[in-house]
């Protein structure tokens, strides 16, 4: 916790630009001096280095509500002097006074571009917006008033930590805070915190860290120690950046970093796209009118089924075309098509399948795993959680990605963002395409097998629907990890397997070269798995995927995932999971 007195180390005081009055202000990061008018303009950064100032409850309220829409909760709470700190009361009032504000928490209910939420503005003004008994019983009501209006709620913090001058008091608003915020979250109500700079102590060991969505801005120091304490503490320098919003969003620890000319936007369009699905509802704008023909009748046949348009100019699938291309593809072949660098990967069948996609990142505990991404996309106007496996295209980008091969961290984004879903209702996609789950030191120090047995754990109740895609290599564990959907799909030439043929051949004869022999045998097409039973559904590929065609083959995707979703969107959810877990029961 951090210490609050005028000496203290929370390194805060004094450094950080701050907006004092007149016409002209200095920027403390650059030294330029800076006409005031144009900081106001600029959203309150510094036109020359980019320098966020920190701002007061009046400018973050202007900034992000609707104008005259809000109304303010909860003001004039008596406040506690437990230990009759001297100077306390009368400091406070003197505070009030100045800064014209209740306390270093001003709660309010209103819009954002319309949508109605309650907000919760923190002041590092006011005692460096330390939360004490007002602070954490403001927040408190204001987050109950919500559950009970069921409305969103969004708090952005910024605090030196607990408020030293109430002792212990102050330190059971974070249990009180958070507990608050349980209920609302329970309720299926939706929170996003907006960390600013700074935020820490216990501030961030409370609400600051419990968002279903955590934003910060750009530069802002974030952590339950303050730097200078850990510096003491450990007598070593911090790297530059170290707490940075940055360096928090590289350790998984928020989901993104969001300018402060985009926040009111970026909030508005959380908050649409984090209602509840009704699944009568959902997908109504664009339904289309389908004679729903049942999956397992419809593809009796083993091999991919051609995707054609005909005379009318209606798309449909046709059997008596696939004839026309049966030329024998060898395993091997279809081992090194699901492996070819030009193959389309998750990134590009997401932007062409589905609307406004929006990433977040992180497991909220340790990085965020380049080798998985995950957000929010529409289709036909339905929110769906979307996650995938990602290889890089370059070299650079497969360093970043890891070639496709998740940490135990992707796991953990992976499932925190299913849990997302099914706590807002919304169906899920995944799409797999990776070689296996990455074999390394770090990976296992980190529980790489505790990762992936979680995932086939929760993954197998979930409450809504979940589809898996393998759209180009399924590696083992690695791949089931995102594959325990109520249905299942391959591309015509991705792959699934045990192991790679490589490693197969290498264990059953001793020989890795014969590899396209252990292809065979394996029966790792899509046509075998079908045959097998492991998959419900084959995505033709006329061509094999690249750059050129992938438009076309998301377009026929599209029509199969609105499909899935209209069988399966009416289930309820212990459908839903029955269906899922009788899927692998019989297996
Ligand atoms: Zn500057």
């Amino acid at each position: 916790m951090l210490k609050f007195k005028k000496t203290s180390s929370v390194p805060m005081a004094g450094k950080e630009p701050t907006v004092p009055e007149g016409l002209w202000i200095k920027c403390d990061a650059c030294g330029e001096l800076l006409y005031k008018e144009d900081v106001k303009q600029n959203h309150y950064k510094c036109y020359k280095c980019g320098k966020y100032f920190r701002i007061s409850t009046r400018k973050r309220l202007r900034l992000v509500m609707d104008k005259g829409s809000y109304e303010k909760w909860d003001e004039g709470i008596g406040n506690r002097d437990p230990l009759h700190y001297p100077e306390y009361q009368e400091k406070i009032e003197s505070l009030q006074e100045r800064l014209r504000i209740d306390e270093a928490a001003t709660c309010v209910k209103g819009t954002i571009h319309g949508e109605p939420a309650v907000v919760c503005v923190c002041d590092g003004r006011f005692l460096m917006g330390s939360m004490g008994y007002v602070v954490g019983e403001k927040i408190t009501r204001a987050v109950e008033r919500a559950t009970e209006e069921r409305l969103p709620v969004i708090i952005f913090t910024c605090s030196g930590g607990a408020r030293m001058q109430e002792g212990i008091v102050s330190l059971m608003q974070m249990a009180k805070t958070s507990a608050a915020l349980k209920r609302h979250s329970e309720a299926g109500l939706f929170y996003i915190s907006v960390l600013t700079d700074p935020t820490t102590g216990g501030v961030t060991a409370s609400f600051a860290m419990l968002g279903d969505i955590i934003l910060a801005e750009p530069g802002a120091l974030v952590g339950f120690a303050g730097p200078r304490v850990i510096e003491q503490t450990i007598r070593q320098k911090l790297p530059e950046g170290f707490q940075r919003a940055e360096f928090l969003l590289e350790h998984g620890l928020i989901d993104n970093i969001v300018e402060r000319e985009n926040l009111k936007e970026t909030l508005a369009k959380l908050i649409v796209m984090h209602r509840q699905v009704d699944p009568k509802e959902a997908l109504i704008p664009n339904r289309r009118k389908y004679s729903v023909p049942c999956a397992a009748e419809e593809e009796k046949s083993s091999q991919g089924d051609a995707y054609t348009e005909n005379t009318s100019g209606k798309k449909r699938f046709s059997r008596a075309d696939s004839g026309k291309r049966k030329e024998k593809v060898l395993p091997w072949e279809r081992v090194q098509r699901a492996r070819a660098q030009d193959r389309p990967g998750a990134l590009d069948y997401i932007q062409e399948i589905f609307s406004d996609f929006t990433e977040l990142h992180g497991d909220r505990h340790f990085a965020d795993d380049g080798a998985v991404v995950g957000g929010i996309g529409y289709l036909d106007g339905c929110p769906v959680t979307v996650i995938g496996q990602q290889k890089g295209k370059t070299t650079k980008e497969n360093i970043t990605r890891n070639f496709g091969m998740p940490s135990p961290e992707g796991y953990r984004k992976a499932l925190r963002l299913m849990g997302q879903a099914e706590k807002f209702r919304r169906p899920i996609i995944c799409f797999v395409d990776t070689p296996g789950a990455f074999c390394g030191m770090e990976a296992e120090e980190r529980g790489q097998g505790e990762a992936i047995a979680r995932n086939l754990f929760e993954m197998s109740d979930l409450t809504v629907p979940v589809l898996s895609i393998v759209i180009g290599e399924g590696g083992s564990g690695g791949a089931l990890a995102l594959a325990v959907g109520n249905e299942v799909w391959m591309m015509e030439n991705a792959t699934y397997t045990i192991l790679s043929p490589e490693g197969f051949a290498s264990i059953m004869w001793k020989d890795a070269g014969r590899a396209p022999e252990a292809a065979e045998w394996m029966r790792v097409t899509a046509g075998d798995l079908k045959d097998l039973g492991i998959i419900e559904k084959i995505i033709p590929e006329p061509q094999p995927a690249n750059p050129q065609n992938v438009g076309k083959i998301a377009g026929m995707m599209q029509e199969e995932i609105r499909r899935f979703l209209h069988m399966y969107l009416p289930m309820d959810g212990q459908q839903l999971a029955e269906q899922r877990y009788q899927r692998f029961r019989s297996m």
